[in-house]
């Protein structure tokens, strides 16, 4: 499947035409190859904690706030929620573990492809379920002039967090579009569903261990196996 089927099978079920006027892009797994110490850092983190789980079940987390996937472990162990004092230190314990890991590079392709989205003129917003503070602060070094505070949704920014449409809705509406006239480039399940739900063409670079059908069952519109292909088959809609 190429694009221009993928869209023409979202016109088709939505009964609408796709306009691309913004793209919405999430962070982790598309902007950056972070989710490897993201993984490591989440199960070392809980691990300390008494709770069994290994990297890889992070994977499928992906996109959660980090009060969310801690909950997930608390109910599931511990049979309870985590009190707020527990988030606070877990999750600054999980940051900490993400810091050591080492510097998270871009993905490959990335840079250039937000580069020449932007430059065909479409407005481009980060959406993403992060919180970790050393990762959002190198955005601006990474992708100059692309992605600002005004065109930012990050953890700090919702309440309910991704698979929820919130953060995809808090998107559309600092891209000042409506749900047909964005595109949303994903990586994670969870930010799959979330974007679909938002009503949104989704598309999915399958850059982590999960198979494609796990994002084409979360409701991707259409999954590349990385950036770089993304990047060629988008040029047809810029
Ligand atoms: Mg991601």
């Amino acid at each position: 499947m190429d694009i221009l089927s993928a869209i023409k099978a979202y016109n088709q079920r939505n009964g609408l035409s796709l306009e691309f006027k913004a793209l919405l892009s999430d962070m982790d797994g598309v902007l950056y190859n972070s989710m490897p110490y993201h993984a490591k850092a989440w199960a070392e983190t809980l691990q300390a904690e008494g709770i069994e789980c290994d990297t890889r079940e992070f994977y499928a987390h992906e996109g959660r706030t980090g009060k969310g996937t801690i909950n997930i472990y608390f109910n599931k162990f511990k049979n309870r929620e985590a009190t707020e004092e527990e988030v606070q230190r877990i999750y600054a314990g999980k940051a900490q573990r993400f810091v050591e890991c080492g510097e998270a590079l871009p993905m490959q392709g990335a840079q250039s492809a937000m580069q020449m989205i932007k430059a065909s003129g479409k407005r481009v917003v980060l959406v993403t379920g992060s919180g970790q503070k050393s990762l959002l602060q190198k955005l601006s070094h990474h992708y100059p002039d692309i992605f600002t505070p005004e065109t930012m949704v990050t953890a700090f920014d919702v309440t309910k967090g991704k698979p929820h449409p919130e953060p995809y809705l808090m998107g559309l509406k600092k891209a000042g579009v409506e749900p047909h006239e964005a595109v949303v480039l994903e990586n994670a399940p969870l930010g799959v569903e979330a974007a679909s739900a938002a009503g949104i063409f989704t598309i999915a670079v399958n850059t982590g261990p999960l198979s494609e059908e796990e994002l084409y069952n979360a409701g991707a519109d259409i999954v590349y196996p990385n950036i770089e292909a993304f990047a060629n088959d988008i040029k047809k809609i810029l």
